[in-house]
């Protein structure tokens, strides 16, 4: 399947992870839209949010938002989810969005 976030957290890309476990991985946007702007994205390929049944999966997602913010010290931040075109999503791998300014 071509799809850049699986090549991404297959390692394809050599792509430098902040926080990582084996169901997800976070590393850097690399079009920023905040000083700190990352995406915590699954390893198994989900299209979007619309294709999520795993509810371990969903847990685990947001723990990764805890477990990045706490390891950088993130005390303040935004989470986004898009889904789906009309609502801006660009890439067809399920991602969270974090978003800090320092
Ligand atoms: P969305 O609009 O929610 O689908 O967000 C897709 C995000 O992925 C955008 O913020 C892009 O800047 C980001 N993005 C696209 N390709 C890459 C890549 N190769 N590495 C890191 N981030 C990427
Ligand atoms: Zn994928």
């Amino acid at each position: 399947m071509d799809c850049i976030f699986c090549k991404i957290v297959n390692g394809d890309f050599n792509t430098k992870f902040v926080y990582e476990n084996d169901y997800v991985a976070v590393f850097k946007d690399i079009n920023p839209k905040a000083p700190i702007h990352l995406l915590v994205v699954p390893k198994k390929h989900v299209e979007s949010l619309n294709e999520l049944d795993d509810k371990n999966l969903m847990g685990e997602l947001l723990s990764a938002v805890r477990e990045t913010t706490k390891k950088l010290g993130i005390k303040s931040y935004k989470t986004l989810i898009n889904t789906g075109k009309e609502a801006g999503q660009e890439v067809f791998h399920l991602h969270l969005h974090i978003l800090a300014n320092a």
